[in-house]
């Protein structure tokens, strides 16, 4: 016990200390000492990075997989600071950051079999046709190569699987793009235990010290710099609504647009249809609880709307409010989370036609479930309740028909997840609900719940605007590597100037 980190950036395989500082603001313990971030140190970082993108990108996928199966090896040998300093800035239970350092050394070897398999690269061949009339075709290939350097911004809510070393770091190192991290004011500590981890594969790899560079927390004008920078390819994020936009417009704005793959969150309705409702509505209820209130309701996969008939909004709402009742107050990841949350909970309870059913006062860095109740014909008129209250607050939506539920379902923004509560009995009502969730959410499920995302080779975790920014990529799952590559072409090449992974 008493880790005390020392705090400062690691650029270029260097620890740079800054004059200016700030401190952590842990949910328990101490509060430490971080150095502030400038936009000189991410020109360095950026520096760094391209040089070492000249043999990084240019490695073996052997060599890369074995970095990533070394960061996953040094995170798990610090795995007890890790969980020492990690609950004590974010209030998340041991337990919770246990199974999110599994998450997270799993998912770099999930990347670094991924890339050793191959199929990644979706190598193409189009052989030369010399005798083709009118014109000849010649010999073409197609490889996927990685993109360049990439900026990557950790998340509040994941401190080690969304984080340093998590899901985008993981899969734009597996592609072959060295990273510039800016690390999240929210788990400073955390941060530089996994670095340290990363600057360690480095070394024991052998390789160029700026494949990875961490640049701790600090003004605004540091992320801005990092999409900004003119040897940055593509920039990683999830967070807000306001902090995803204002970063993506900043790339959009480069003379040199570059693509800006946020995921920032949404409210994944679940539909309750009648026949599942009518044979196990209290089930359904129970689980809906326990979903919303896990991690105090801290994931981007939260299920905050549950949408029913009218006639058969009891069946669910004694279930519901007797499971919520039970949940006491759980500590928010960081103060402002957890003002956005009272703040949120208010305006949804000041909203026209919204009636509480469980109303909670929160105070503190603390939150306590709420449950409200809404007409779809009010919820449609007001697009304060389409946005996402981070935190363990739902709203039950009621339908007068199924006709309604589906007018409802084409009403909603884009979702990272959308879900149907059925029974057979329900089969055609749920044919016609899918296609329009289809073109709403990048994952679909049936008589589950959204919280919990699997790591493998089918997972979507993105979806229309606003749940993220680029529709067609995801930030969980092997197809995440997608977005830091970039199909090229070679036309007659000679088998030995080829890449290597398109030679023999
Ligand atoms: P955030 O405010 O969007 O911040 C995420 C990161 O982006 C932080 O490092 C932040 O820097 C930086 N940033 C934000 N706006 C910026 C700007 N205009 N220019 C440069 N950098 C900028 O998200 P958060 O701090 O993680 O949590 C706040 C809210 O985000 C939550 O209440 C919740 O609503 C939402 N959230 C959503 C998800 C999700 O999964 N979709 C996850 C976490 C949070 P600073 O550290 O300096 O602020």
């Amino acid at each position: 016990m008493g880790f005390k980190p020392h705090g400062k950036h690691l650029i270029n395989g260097e620890w740079i200390g800054t004059e200016e500082s700030f401190k952590s603001s842990p949910a328990s313990g101490e509060a430490h000492s971080f150095s502030v971030g400038s936009v000189e140190l991410v020109d360095q970082a950026c520096q760094a990075a391209e040089e070492a993108f000249w043999t990084y990108g240019y490695s073996s996928r052997e060599s890369r997989a074995a970095f990533l199966n070394a960061i996953a090896d040094e995170i798990e040998a610090r795995g007890d600071i890790l969980t020492e300093i990690g609950s004590q800035e974010t209030g998340l239970p041991e337990a919770r950051l246990q199974g999110e350092r599994g998450r997270t050394t799993g998912q770099l070897r999930f990347f670094a079999q991924h890339i050793l398999k191959g199929d990644y690269l979706d190598r193409r061949h189009d052989e030369a046709l010399p005798d083709r009339a009118p014109l000849p075709r010649p010999d073409l290939k197609m490889v996927q190569r990685p993109i360049g350097p990439v900026g990557v911004f950790g998340a509040s809510n994941f401190p080690l699987a969304f984080s340093t070393a998590g899901g985008d770091t993981a899969s734009a190192l597996a592609a072959g793009c060295p990273v510039v991290v800016r690390g999240h004011s929210a788990h400073p500590g955390t941060g530089e235990v996994v670095t340290e981890a990363i600057n360690a594969a480095i070394k024991s790899c052998k390789l160029h010290p700026g494949v990875f560079s961490l640049i701790q927390g600090g003004p605004r004008e540091v992320g801005a710099a990092i999409v900004q920078h003119p040897l940055i390819n593509a920039v990683g994020f999830t967070g807000s609504l306001a902090g995803g936009r204002a970063l993506f417009d900043l790339c959009a704005q480069r003379p040199k647009p570059i693509p800006f793959f946020g995921e920032l969150g949404s409210i994944n309705p679940m539909f309750m249809l009648p026949e599942a409702i009518k044979a196990r509505g209290e089930d359904i209820a129970k689980g809906w609880a326990g979903s919303l209130v896990m991690g105090a309701g801290q994931f981007c996969t939260n299920p905050g709307i549950g949408v029913i008939l009218e006639e058969q909004a009891d069946a669910v709402m004694s279930a519901l409010k007797e499971a919520l009742a039970g949940v006491g107050a759980q500590v928010m990841l960081t103060q402002g989370i957890a003002t956005s949350y009272q703040k949120g909970v208010e305006g949804i309870e000041a909203t026209a036609g919204v009636h509480a059913l469980v109303s909670t006062d929160s105070s503190g860095r603390e939150a306590c479930p709420n449950l409200f109740k809404v007409s779809s014909s009010e919820f449609l008129k007001n697009h304060n309740l389409s946005e996402e209250v981070f935190g363990p607050v739902g709203l039950l939506i009621t339908v007068k028909s199924v006709d309604e539920m589906i007018d409802l379902a084409k009403g909603f923004e884009g979702q990272l997840t959308a879900t149907i509560h059925m029974d057979a009995g329900d089969t055609d009502l749920a044919k016609r609900l899918t296609p329009v969730l289809e073109r709403k959410a990048g994952r679909l499920l049936v008589n589950g719940f959204p919280t919990g995302v699997e790591v493998c080779d089918t997972m979507v975790h993105g979806g229309p605007y606003p749940a993220s920014t680029n529709f067609g990529a995801t930030s969980v799952g092997s197809m995440a590597i997608r977005r830091f590559l970039r199909p090229v072409c070679y036309q007659a090449f000679p088998d030995a100037v080829l890449p290597a992974d398109l030679q023999g």
